[in-house]
């Protein structure tokens, strides 16, 4: 029997979709390109996951875990000849433990849902991005997604306790752990956070709850110098503390770009400063919060580190204030073709080498080449698009090598958040020792020795 026949008497008919069904089916968020895959699996459980694996391990078939697919790295990219695992009909919340503050989540989950379950129980679920909307937390488990919270809550690796996998022959890894504390042995759930599902295909997950702040401030802040920015941003972890749940930047090239210049945005502030920072401040007490927040504002305006600030008054004006940062979509409608990159650094090296970048690259490209910057400075994160004009796809290897050939001098990284996928494959070099990818090597020949899981992403 055809294996895609034997796949239907696991998953149903509706479980294997092709032909029409894949012509017609996005192959990225922005619905660019469609889908490649010979056909896309859709497992309504581990079991079934399991049961398809047994066979495309027998059948020697490759497969690709996919989310949300709004993935950066071109990490769900698939060959003709390659299955899509996809997660879409396992999409539940299961059970939230509003005690332990734990929920049990299928991989499918969006992160929205996630965060509406854990607020419908007055908690939180700190990892928050963007995508929101879109992505899952099978990807967000998968990449190790970072986002907006960083800087308070850590990365998804640290707000994940336990996890379901599925290895390459269908074993099934079973370790949904709910305790904070667990030493006993090797932490197996880090194999598959991160690893772009190359070693395992995570079915369900544990994640840890945190309570729902009653507070949230939100400015956008005006600065006029790297200097002012970085005193600015000492100053809020000072005074704010534990309470600074943001640090978000955006170059002066990014806010005119899309804040100003776009026609999607009101700005509020206007053009003509150096850096605008987006900060947050979330706590359990609103009065004496939002007073804090006020207070931290007006001593950095009267300590001129900041130019100008505007305090979110409401839920609306948070919005705009984020939805100039989170359009990616428009960033990408505006610049785009050329390069996006994700990379991270020391913070106080980042204004000499976006000064860098940007002269080295005006200088090989003309002078209007783009060059924009924003990201999660809080997090050492920048994300910066070069697109030369006219652009050509065999300016990228150029590109990429001044973006990232810098990084080595600072000890930064390629990745910060994004993953390596295809895109960043061939320079990972640049932050990892030869010992570490011999080490990734081994990892994967020990757990997936047929290479059928994700091939050709992250190690050559
Ligand atoms: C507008 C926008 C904003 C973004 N902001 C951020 C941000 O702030 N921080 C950040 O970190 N990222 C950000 N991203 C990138 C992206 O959202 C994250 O990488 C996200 O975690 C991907 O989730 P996904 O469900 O879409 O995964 P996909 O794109 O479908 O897949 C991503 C990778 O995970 C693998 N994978 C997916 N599901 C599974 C599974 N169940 N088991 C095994 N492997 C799996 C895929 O094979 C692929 O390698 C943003 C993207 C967009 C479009």
């Amino acid at each position: 029997m055809d294996l895609l026949d034997e796949l239907r008497g696991i998953v149903g008919d509706g479980g294997v979709l092709t032909g029409d069904d894949l012509a017609t089916r996005a192959g990225d968020w922005l619905g660019l390109s469609t889908c490649q895959a010979k056909a896309v699996i859709r497992p309504r459980s581990t079991a079934e996951l399991s049961a398809v694996m047994q066979l495309c391990h027998a059948a020697r078939q490759p497969v690709i875990g996919t989310g949300g697919l709004t993935g950066l790295v071109h990490g769900t990219d698939a060959a003709g000849h390659e299955l899509q695992i996809s997660f879409e009909r396992m999409r539940s919340v299961i059970s939230v433990d509003p005690v332990g503050r734990t929920m049990l989540v299928e991989a499918g989950a969006p992160l929205q849902a996630v965060h509406e379950a854990a607020a419908a129980h007055g908690l939180l679920y700190p990892v928050d991005l963007g995508a929101r909307g879109s992505c899952t937390i099978g990807g967000n488990i998968s990449t190790n997604a970072g986002g907006n919270t960083v800087v308070r809550y850590g990365m998804t690796r640290d707000n994940v306790l336990g996890l379901e996998a599925v290895l390459a022959n269908g074993t099934v890894i079973c370790a949904l752990n709910t305790l904070l504390k667990n030493n006993a042995a090797y932490d197996l759930k880090q194999l598959f956070i991160g690893s772009e599902g190359t070693l395992g295909l995570v079915t369900r997950a544990v994640l840890k709850l945190h309570p729902l702040p009653a507070s949230e401030g939100t400015a956008i802040v005006a600065l006029d110098s790297f200097d002012a920015l970085l005193r600015f941003f000492a100053h809020c972890g000072r005074r704010l503390g534990g309470l600074l749940s943001s640090f978000e930047v955006m170059w002066q090239d990014h806010y005119e770009l899309i804040g100003v210049n776009s026609g999607r945005h009101n700005p509020p502030l206007p053009a003509g400063h150096a850096f605008y920072a987006i900060v947050e401040a979330t706590g359990t007490d609103p009065d004496r919060d939002a007073a804090l927040f006020a207070e931290v504002l007006g001593e950095a305006l009267e300590q001129d580190l900041a130019s100008d600030a505007v305090i979110a008054a409401s839920k609306a004006q948070r919005a705009a204030i984020w939805g100039i940062r989170e359009d990616i979509e428009g960033l990408f409608l505006a610049v785009l073709p050329g390069c996006t990159f994700d990379v991270s650094l020391p913070i106080a090296a980042m204004d000499q080498y976006v000064k860098a970048l940007t002269a080295a690259a005006r200088t090989e490209w003309g002078a209007d080449t783009r060059v924009v910057v924003f990201g999660h400075l809080g997090d050492g994160n920048l994300h910066i698009l070069v697109a030369p004009r006219p652009w050509s796809e065999d300016l990228r290897r150029r590109v990429e090598a001044l973006v990232y050939e810098p990084l080595r001098a600072l000890n930064g990284s390629i990745s910060a958040e994004h993953g390596i996928g295809l895109e960043k494959r061939d320079w990972l070099d640049v932050s990892r020792t030869p010992a570490e990818i011999a080490l990734m090597r081994t990892l994967k020949a020990a757990l997936d020795p047929l290479g059928l899981l994700n091939p050709r992403k992250v190690l050559a």
